[in-house]
């Protein structure tokens, strides 16, 4: 919606070799594939999807390449590539539903 240009006037965003010090904050979706696989991503505040990854049945984790359609809309879809079926599965989420939370240390 309104971002791309906060506050007012000049205000420079840094690069990526800028420095920032803030903390990005990630929310987690999850769904599930046409296979039962349990698909999840992760996403910035863009919504943009950072990684995704699935774990079948017996608990065997892959790389599932995601990403984010329509992430500027209220309501968007994440789609990924499941590595188990090679499907495509698209799913629809509310943006006001995520809960963004700093990156845990790794908690596995
Ligand atoms: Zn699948």
């Amino acid at each position: 919606m309104a971002f791309g240009r906060r506050g007012s006037g000049a205000l420079t965003l840094f690069g990526a070799a800028g420095s920032e010090a803030r903390v990005m904050k990630v929310a987690t979706v999850h769904s599930r594939c046409e296979c039962q696989a349990y698909l999840s991503a992760e996403l910035d505040e863009q919504r943009v999807a950072l990684r995704g990854w699935a774990v079948d049945a017996r608990k065997q984790q892959l790389a599932a390449p995601a990403n984010t359609l329509g992430a500027e809309r209220e309501r968007f879809d994440v789609g990924w590539a499941c590595p188990f079926c090679t499907r495509n599965t698209l799913r629809s989420f509310t943006a006001s539903a995520l809960a963004f939370r700093e990156p845990a240390s790794k908690a596995s």
